[in-house]
């Protein structure tokens, strides 16, 4: 596929994105839907997702979201962004009903899925790629702004390895739009609550170093998220600010999401594949940034993942002596 067309004759149309999604997530399929208005107008437009975070509400149509996902409608097109299949969550089956099934991502564990897919892991973002395939006439304010705020929540606004210069080329694209791209960064990527600064603090407080300091974890429990008044969307960022930290390969942070249950993130400066260590634990995700579901005590969660990383830390440590 080089471009989003060909949809003539769809007069349904579904769009999803992964569970827990994240701004390139929510901003990728926000642009598509704000995108398909135009190129498929009088068709039906729906989007299902998970509910995204409160800072996410300045863009256009947000509420059209459906959080819902009770239904028995067969739709002629579905869209997957920013993840394969598995991670649709409760969109998973109206995705396989569908007619025509297409996966547009980026991430390098995603061998892709459905009927077609534009799969480029060497993209920063699922919404620098949906720019890439979106025919330019049609792209208007509201789309730029999304695809700009999507693209800069991935890249760390324009920092991670992953920003390359068609990125940029992309990202000065989209500025002549002439919106505030420096306020909706501000809301959206570094504002943060009172309460989500304080167990941003408590858990780098708490975090504990390994492996001869090249690793770093720290984790946060039900019960502190109860303290706080918390949920998981308050905790994004916590990671970064470990991988941040002097000396250190790789950062991981988890929080517990039910009984001996944790959701793990992990981050690594390129030495780590951190990619390969969630994909040992049914997780995927980039070189330098991944995610995994974990089963066990934290202890437990931290020897397995710890046996994963110090294998490639040694492999490291053999390339660098060759
Ligand atoms: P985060 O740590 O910010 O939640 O996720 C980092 C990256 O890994 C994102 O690109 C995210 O989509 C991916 N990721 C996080 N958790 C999972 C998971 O459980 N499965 C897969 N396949 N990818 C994940
Ligand atoms: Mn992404």
């Amino acid at each position: 596929m080089k471009r989003i067309n060909d949809l003539t004759g769809a007069k349904t149309i579904a769009i999803g994105g992964h569970v827990r999604p994240d701004g390139d997530c929510v901003c990728s399929v926000m642009a598509l839907y704000r995108y398909l208005k135009k190129e498929v107008p009088g068709a039906q437009i729906d989007v299902y997702l998970e509910e995204p975070p409160a800072v996410f509400r300045i863009l256009d149509d947000i509420e059209v979201i459906k959080s819902e996902f009770n239904t028995n409608m067969c739709y002629d097109v579905f869209f997957a962004l920013d993840c394969n299949e598995e991670r649709l969550g409760d969109a998973q089956p109206i995705f396989a009903r569908a007619h025509r099934r297409i996966n547009i991502d980026h991430h390098i564990s995603n061998a892709g899925c459905g009927d077609e897919h534009v799969v480029e892991p060497e993209r920063s973002s699922t919404a620098e790629l949906l720019y890439e395939l979106m025919e330019p006439s049609l792209v208007d304010e509201e789309i730029a702004k999304a695809i700009y705020i999507g693209i800069a929540h991935d890249t760390g606004v324009f920092r991670f390895s992953n920003t390359s210069p068609r990125t940029m080329e992309i990202a000065s694209e989209l500025l002549k739009f002439g919106f505030d791209f420096s306020s909706l960064i501000e809301a959206t990527y570094y504002e943060k609550t009172y309460l989500q600064t304080q167990i941003l603090g408590r858990a780098i407080l708490e975090s504990v170093r390994f492996m001869e300091d090249r690793c770093i974890v720290s984790m946060v429990s039900r019960r502190m998220m109860e303290f706080y008044q918390v949920g998981p969307k308050d905790l994004d960022g916590i990671v970064n600010q470990l991988q941040a930290v002097k000396g250190v390969d790789c950062a991981i942070f988890m929080y517990e999401i039910g009984t001996l249950t944790y959701k793990v993130s992990m981050r690594s400066n390129g030495v780590v594949d951190v990619s390969e260590v969630a994909l040992k634990f049914g997780g995927g995700g980039h070189v330098r940034a991944a995610g995994c579901t974990m089963n066990g005590t934290y202890h437990d969660n931290i020897n397995n993942l710890s046996h994963e990383i110090a294998a490639q830390l040694s492999r490291a440590r053999l390339r660098e002596q060759v």
